[in-house]
């Protein structure tokens, strides 16, 4: 815990796991500044507004909406009075290149008898059992390795470690999902979800099987107004608990006096602090700290992506909400994604069709379409130069492999387009061109992640997703939230929802 007065905190950035840092500090009497260098909240979950299309331009599978309530709790506010959240069913649908299709439904006899529709009755006993699996991986993750601040590797000499390994935690993502369902059609669908850790599922460790549980156990959420009303009613909710934002500032520097920061200097003010929370990416806040902790190995970044939104005059019904498109190819993908930085080849691809949930999203008549096409980081891949170029020509070929598989039409039916490559995600200022931080690779993960305080500095904390517990909304929330606890100390009780799950 930081030492000394930490009355007033600056907050750099109001990103998600600003946003959240702010709300835990003001729910602990703290007097809170915010100063974020674009004129909305949101940062990666950003919005733009163009031709009445409200495109959301970053994360679209929300999960685990109980870390957005411990946000507003945090601030005597109720998610209920802020935002409407509409649980989708399908949570995601698989499409595969052999024409099949599988809904994936989080309520688990309704899935379980779409798997035994998919797949046959020993697959959907295997299900049972994987989603049985799924959870108690869950809950011994969460308390322990999750929601935690780490000061030593050491943490994690305790018994809920054990139980990790008992589950197999420590194995690789990919066989462990094998040893309950063997059809490799299913054990994609649970096991995709290391591409979002960075790490392809073959060689993630199982304890990554996390995430399966979040999207494809407790669920996938969609704000009513787009993804985008996430930030806005966090940020609404932290200046309404008198949470000060100064939008449209960039930080230039620190002041400071010896170990301590005194001040937060922007392009136009000087702001007098007793501590800092620091949300930019790591080179960004470790440039401003004038100091970059040294590691045994340099940090590895994960793949990034191409994302084309398309605001059309049609749209195919056949695409759920959230729809994945996977190529026949598999572990060839991820090896071009993460090793031999080549572009995909057989692409996967996720779809998401927001205006299906709420139509408001698009001008009358009119859809919106987000397809998000992961590809190499700009260290392995392509460079900054090359997307230049190359940019105009992967979208004409994201739009051949959409239109043979998914969405015949879609080149004449767009009317509103807009892609983003790594040049922009460069251009934000993120490493290697990706703006899905550090990978979740063994040595970047838990205690061996780049920490959330830095030596040298006795009241600055980092917080976002190069820091822990890591990349994703949910984890930047609570990466908030434990870098408020470095602030204020660890709540004297357990919140109602985390009882049992806190540190
Ligand atoms: C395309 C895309 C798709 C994604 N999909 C999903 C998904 O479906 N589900 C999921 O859970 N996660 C997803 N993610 C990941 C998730 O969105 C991010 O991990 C999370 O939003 C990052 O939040 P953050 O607070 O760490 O960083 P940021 O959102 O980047 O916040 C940092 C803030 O700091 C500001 N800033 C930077 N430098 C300065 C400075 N010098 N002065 C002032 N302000 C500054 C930035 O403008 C920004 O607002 C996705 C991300 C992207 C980009």
């Amino acid at each position: 815990m930081i030492k000394g007065p930490v009355d007033h905190v600056v907050v750099v950035g109001a990103g998600l796991s600003g946003l959240s840092a702010a709300l835990h500090l003001l729910g602990a009497g703290r007097r809170v500044t915010v100063v974020e260098r674009d004129m909305l909240p949101g940062g990666r979950a950003g919005l733009r507004t163009e031709g009445g299309y409200r495109i959301d331009t970053g994360p679209t599978v929300l999960t685990m909406p109980d870390l957005v309530e411990d946000a507003f709790a945090a601030v005597g506010d109720r998610m209920a009075d802020r935002l409407e959240l509409v649980r989708l069913d399908p949570a995601y649908r698989a499409r595969f290149a052999d024409g099949s299709q599988l809904d994936v439904h989080t309520d688990g006899a309704a899935m379980e008898a779409a798997v035994e529709k998919f797949a046959g009755a020993r697959q959907a006993v295997g299900y049972r059992r994987l989603r049985n699996w799924l959870e108690r991986l869950y809950q011994v993750q969460m308390r322990r390795f999750i929601d935690a601040n780490f000061d030593s590797p050491l943490q994690l000499l305790h018994p809920d470690l054990a139980r990790l390994a008992a589950l197999g935690g420590f194995g690789r993502l990919d066989a462990r999902i094998g040893r309950f369902v063997s059809d490799e059609r299913l054990r994609r669908v649970f096991s995709f979800q290391a591409l979002y850790a960075g790490v392809p599922p073959a060689r993630a460790l199982a304890a990554y099987a996390v995430i399966a549980y979040m999207d494809t156990v407790a669920g996938v959420y969609f704000p009513r107004g787009g993804m985008h009303a996430l930030p806005t009613a966090m940020a609404d909710a932290a200046a309404d608990a008198g949470g000060d934002f100064r939008y449209g500032q960039t930080v230039q520097r620190l002041e400071r006096s010896g170990g301590r920061i005194t001040a937060v200097v922007t392009d136009r003010e000087r702001i007098p602090c007793d501590a800092v929370v620091l949300t930019p990416d790591l080179p960004v806040s470790y440039g401003l700290l004038g100091h970059a902790p040294r590691r045994p190995l340099s940090l590895r970044h994960s793949p990034s992506a191409v994302i084309l939104h398309a605001g059309t005059d049609r749209t195919w019904p056949d695409l759920a909400h959230h729809t994945i498109s996977f190529g026949a190819a598999w572990k060839s993908t991820f090896r071009q994604l993460t090793r031999t930085g080549e572009l995909m080849s057989d692409p996967s691809l996720l779809i998401t069709r927001p205006t299906a949930t709420d139509p408001s999203l698009a001008p009358p008549g009119k859809h919106l379409h987000y397809i998000l096409a992961p590809c190499p980081n700009t260290t392995i891949g392509p460079g900054v130069h090359e997307w230049r170029e190359l940019g105009p020509r992967y979208r004409d070929e994201l739009l051949g492999w959409l239109e043979r598989r998914e969405m015949p039409g879609l080149g004449a039916a767009i009317e509103q387009e807009g892609l983003v490559t790594p040049v922009d995600w460069s251009a934000q200022g993120h490493a290697a061109g990706t703006p899905f931080a550090v990978a979740h690779t063994f040595p970047q993960t838990g205690p061996f992640r780049p920490r959330n305080l830095v030596r040298g500095t006795t009241n600055a904390v980092l917080a976002g997703c190069g820091t822990t517990p890591g990349v994703g909304v949910p984890t930047v929330l609570i990466s908030g939230k434990l870098a408020a606890q470095r602030i204020t100390g660890p709540p004297v009780a357990p919140s109602r929802r985390t009882r049992g799950t806190a540190v």
